[in-house]
């Protein structure tokens, strides 16, 4: 072997630490790091093939490309002629139309540098706050739900807390197989410690019911109610921590009345599960001494998501589980990065280091620290909204980086029709296979994982560093890189750094202060510790923080955190006679979003090589379905046409489709998103993708 580095997995947020030895030849192996405390040594299918997706550059965009007018094939184009371009027409839709008539729409891919640049560049100079990202789709009602709850978007515990708690609940996600390798560590300390109680709410008897005490397989969209039922029995029972409420927060009376109004019954009734197993679930989180609950998009992906995630962190703040070894609310992270994204404000809504755009003072700061143009109050389009401009005309060009929206986005044959409308599109991409492409006007091709340096942040705050191994394939330039050229091009200043290093730096700095200080930090700290949990301010002893709000003391004004009250319906589209089932979308083990990696790696189609439908027998029975029978799923959103998987481990009236699956050969119709629609949570903008009303026959 001629070297070896040190590095992070590029997949989801669990964020392990990957070993990648290169040979003279520049072959890549890789595995896991045994001396990173995520993961020990541990991997993942994806992460184990992680090499392949690096080495096998077959579909690699290679050269920028451009075509003058729609009618035209693009062209393979220098550097300079493409950014050129692409600035002049930027140039003159901001001096006709306004800088709101351009955004960008980046990922949880991107490295923090990355985000850093992109958001400084459309907020700080650009003029507009039109920037989101596919974080839009994974995080953004937990991200509201944290600011409500504890006063901000902070995640209180850390991975090393799971060996400490006694009780872990885990609602409406399958992280035995998003989130592998943090589940192996749940496993591990079920296996050390038996009395360890393990919940899981969820339509679908999943892997991760595998290990489950209790599996409550509750109805989609009413998790509200399970929750509130849960803190009925726990009022009722005398299990809250009454000097914890008191002294450290407030709304309690409000809740009490709120939770009390229903009757556990009842709640079972609409739950559809017995009534005896949210007894026993509260049961085993009163007796408790260290209880976690974990989620992800079962909650998030809600037009309720907010309400669902602060129903949940409610169970914390009545029964004082949390700011304590072994207890706490913990968010789970889909992308790898959409923390560090969060970090520099790369949402719409968003300034850097969690600043908020309606806040005067944290405008000034920004604005003053950037030395561009005004920041502008209003927030940006979301994710979806974006789609809906380009429908309506206010919106004419869309840069699009390192996402697949017309497979992710909801509703997503309404998204390209809208993508089709756009005067102008920039896609910023490492693969020639996103449905995008069909749709741009300029490509220009992006450095992938282990081609660049950077950092990302995991779901348990945790910063790690990426080495650049390999350089990247034809002209591909890391992202940050191609906007800073870009910014360069536009004329602004500010963008001449002379390496990522640069980039962080400036990061940093924006951070003192604030509640996510990490201004102590750089790249050598990074490179030597490998890790760090922020805040990490002003030290380079120590690793950072793993554990917020010991003291007790939140970042609300008044140091207390805040229990909400609220109803508990949920404002889906209803199941009708024409669409009597409930289609629920998700994740498969071996596959990550929209298979632009993991796709072409053979090992990882084995698992499951194709898109399928999965629905209880009895649902199958009564449309004359047989296992492995094409079946038609349809409602007013479209159709989706794949075969049939009969399974008692989903609920009766609830159908599953993977959302990895894009168009294969001109066809979409393995495409989930195709029958999802566009409501959203009202709080957050995150769609509602676990829910939507279908119908399903034989075809
Ligand atoms: Fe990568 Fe996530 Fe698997 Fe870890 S669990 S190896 S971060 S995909």
């Amino acid at each position: 072997m001629q070297a070896s580095f040190k590095t992070t997995c590029c997949y989801c947020g669990v964020g392990c630490g990957v070993v990648v030895q290169q040979d003279r030849q520049g072959r890549l192996q890789v595995s896991g790091d045994k001396d990173h405390p995520v993961n020990r040594g541990m991997l993942c299918s994806k992460g184990m093939n992680l090499h392949y997706t690096v080495m096998d550059t077959s579909d690699r965009l290679l050269y920028p490309e451009m075509r003058y007018n729609r009618q035209l094939p693009r062209q393979r184009v220098s550097w300079e002629q493409a950014l050129e371009r692409t600035a002049a027409v930027f140039r003159t839709i901001i001096a006709q139309h306004g800088p709101d008539a351009v955004a960008f729409y980046a990922s949880g891919q991107c490295l923090t540098e990355e985000y850093y640049v992109i958001n400084k560049l459309v907020k700080g100079f650009i003029g507009t706050n039109n920037i989101d990202t596919n974080s839009r789709l994974c995080m953004s009602s937990a991200v509201a739900a944290y600011k409500m709850a504890l006063g901000e978007d902070s995640v209180p515990i850390c991975y090393d807390d799971i060996e400490q708690a006694d009780c872990i609940f885990v609602a409406g996600a399958n992280p035995a197989w998003c989130h592998p390798i943090l589940w192996r560590r749940v496993e591990a300390a079920k296996a050390a410690n038996p009395d360890m109680k393990i919940i899981v709410s969820d339509p679908r008897s999943t892997q991760t019911c595998a290990i489950a005490d209790i599996h409550l397989q509750l109805n989609p969209g009413t998790d509200i109610v399970l929750h509130h039922a849960i803190g009925c029995w726990l009022i009722g029972h005398g299990h809250t921590d009454h000097d914890f409420i008191q002294q450290h927060t407030e709304g309690f009376d409000a809740y009490r009345e709120t939770v009390m109004q229903r009757s556990l019954a009842e709640a079972a009734a609409i739950c559809g599960i017995p009534e005896t197993a949210i007894r026993e679930t509260a049961a085993c989180i009163a007796r408790a001494n260290g209880f976690i609950s974990m989620w992800t998009m079962g909650l998030n992906q809600s037009a309720v998501g907010v309400r669902k995630n602060l129903s949940l962190i409610n169970l914390h703040l009545i029964t004082g589980h949390i700011g304590k070894p072994g207890s706490g609310p913990f968010s789970l992270t889909g992308q790898p990065n959409a923390m560090g994204g969060r970090e520099v404000g790369g949402l719409a809504n968003l300034l850097p280091a969690h600043r908020v755009l309606n806040n005067p003072q944290h405008r000034a700061e920004v604005q003053a620290f950037w030395g561009g143009g005004a920041i502008a109050e209003k927030p940006g389009l979301t994710a979806t909204d974006m789609f809906t401009a380009l429908e309506d005309g206010r919106l004419k060009a869309i840069w699009i980086i390192g996402s697949n929206p017309l497979v992710s986005l909801p509703d997503v044959r309404r998204a390209e029709a809208a993508l089709q409308k756009a005067k102008f599109v920039v896609v910023q991409e490492i693969s020639n296979k996103p449905e995008t492409l069909r749709y741009a006007d300029v490509v220009l091709p992006a450095a992938a994982w282990a081609e660049k340096e950077g950092t990302m942040t995991n779901a348990e705050r945790r910063i790690s560093y990426l080495h650049q191994i390999t350089t990247p394939p034809g002209q591909a330039l890391p992202d940050a890189e191609i906007i800073c050229r870009f910014a360069q091009k536009m004329g602004y200043h500010g963008f001449d750094y002379t390496s990522p290093a640069g980039i962080y730096e400036e990061h940093v700095r924006l951070t003192a202060g604030t509640r996510i200080d990490i201004s102590g930090l750089d790249y050598e700290t990074l490179r030597a510790k490998r890790s760090v949990q922020w805040p990490y301010a002003g030290t380079k002893a120590g690793n950072g923080t793993p554990r917020l709000f010991t003291d007790h003391r939140f970042y609300t004004p008044t140091e207390k955190a805040i229990i909400h009250s609220f109803e508990d319906g949920n404002s889906s589209a209803p199941v009708c006679p024409e669409l009597p089932l409930i289609l629920t979308t998700g994740r498969i083990r071996d596959q990550w979003h929209t298979m632009t990696k993991t796709g072409k790696v053979g090992k990882l189609k084995q698992h499951i090589a194709a898109a399928f439908l999965e629905i209880h027998p009895a649902d199958a029975a009564e449309r004359n379905i047989a296992q492995d029978d094409i079946v038609e799923v349809r409602n007013a959103q479209g159709t989706v046409r794949v075969k049939a998987q009969l399974s008692s481990r989903i609920k009766k009236g609830v159908v599953f489709l993977p959302m990895h699956w894009g168009k294969i050969l001109h066809s979409d119709l393995n495409r989930a998103n195709n029958l999802t629609h566009n409501r959203v949570d009202p709080v957050s903008g995150q769609p509602d993708l676990k829910f939507a009303a279908v119908q399903v026959q034989r075809y």
